[in-house]
């Protein structure tokens, strides 16, 4: 049976929030995987991808229960708001396991892993480039007790790159899938689809994912495919602007970089050049800003090693 059940916080901003999601209880046993999407609310190849993988299944072939929120982070879809939550400018991505007496992000952050992330068995994170972001299809866990696990949800999945993050250089603290990793769910970020596009290509990719990954762990019947051409990078390099500025990058997405390379300038409005960007090491350009208008500390491309 898939159940449609709805999470309700409320107490969160001036109307509340309702945060609609499915719920998939096989007729066998088996673990419980999370599938999250919308945490950065702008994402729609992500959320599109875990609406058709949920309203795809066959309850019959589930052992276990499958748990699908194509959006977590509402206000941000609503606003077509990228990367931030319009009403307190936090980025939710950066905030779990959350605190119920913070800031408008910090609560909901908090109710999401109570009810989504505590007590799942595996959690998947489904992302995509936001509206002035390019991406090449990628996944990424964290250094935890059980990354193991992750690894293997990771490959699992069957993207090309696969990113492991250390904890002493977490370029990305407060994550799901840090959260989760840190108290012994085995979890993945997985990124599919760029610039805020929906394109079938970038869904379809997902939802391959998907399946291959719910194969994998045991809550989907049928033989999971194992992928050999998994990359598995060591950690990134996330360049930043020095200061605000006209960005032009030089390198497509999903290319090598040599270290020393430049990789992208800096111009003012009126087209003097302020710094050329080099990349310190060697490595993949899995993600960079596709918008020229870079404000000071700004994200530039993340290159993994
Ligand atoms: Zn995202």
């Amino acid at each position: 049976m898939i159940l449609h059940k709805t999470l309700s916080i409320p107490g969160l901003g001036s109307e509340g929030m309702e945060i609609p999601y499915f719920e998939i209880v096989g007729e066998k046993e088996g673990p419980t995987l999370t599938l999250v999407a919308g945490v950065h609310g702008a994402e729609y190849a992500s959320i599109a991808a875990v609406r058709e993988f949920a309203t795809s299944i066959n309850p019959a072939e589930v052992s276990g229960k499958i748990v699908a929120v194509p959006i977590l982070n509402l206000a941000s879809f609503w606003a077509r708001s990228a990367f931030v939550v319009p009403v307190d400018g936090k980025n939710l991505n950066r905030t779990f396991p959350g605190n119920a007496e913070g800031s408008f992000t910090e609560i909901l952050a908090h109710h999401i892993f109570q009810t989504f992330i505590k007590g799942s068995d595996f959690l998947v994170d489904l992302h995509a480039g936001d509206i002035p972001e390019a991406l090449e299809p990628f996944a990424m866990f964290e250094e935890s007790a059980v990354e193991a696990g992750s690894l293997l949800l990771a490959k699992a999945y069957g993207l090309k790159h696969v990113v492991r993050q250390s904890s002493a250089v977490r370029t990305v603290a407060g994550s799901t899938c840090a959260a989760a990793a840190d108290i012994g769910i085995p979890a993945i970020i997985a990124e599919s689809g760029q610039n805020g596009i929906l394109t079938s290509e970038s869904i379809a990719i997902h939802v391959a994912g998907l399946t291959n990954l719910a194969r994998s762990v045991g809550v989907l019947s049928g033989e999971a495919i194992v992928h050999s051409q998994v990359v598995v990078h060591e950690g990134w390099n996330w360049l930043r602007a020095h200061s605000a500025g006209w960005w032009t990058p030089l390198i497509q997405t999903g290319n090598r970089v040599q270290a020393g390379e430049i990789v992208g300038t800096l111009h003012t409005i009126l087209g003097e050049l302020i710094e050329e960007i080099r990349t310190p090491e060697a490595g993949v350009v899995l993600f960079q800003t596709s918008s020229p208008a870079v404000s000071v500390d700004g994200i530039l491309m993340g290159i993994a090693r």
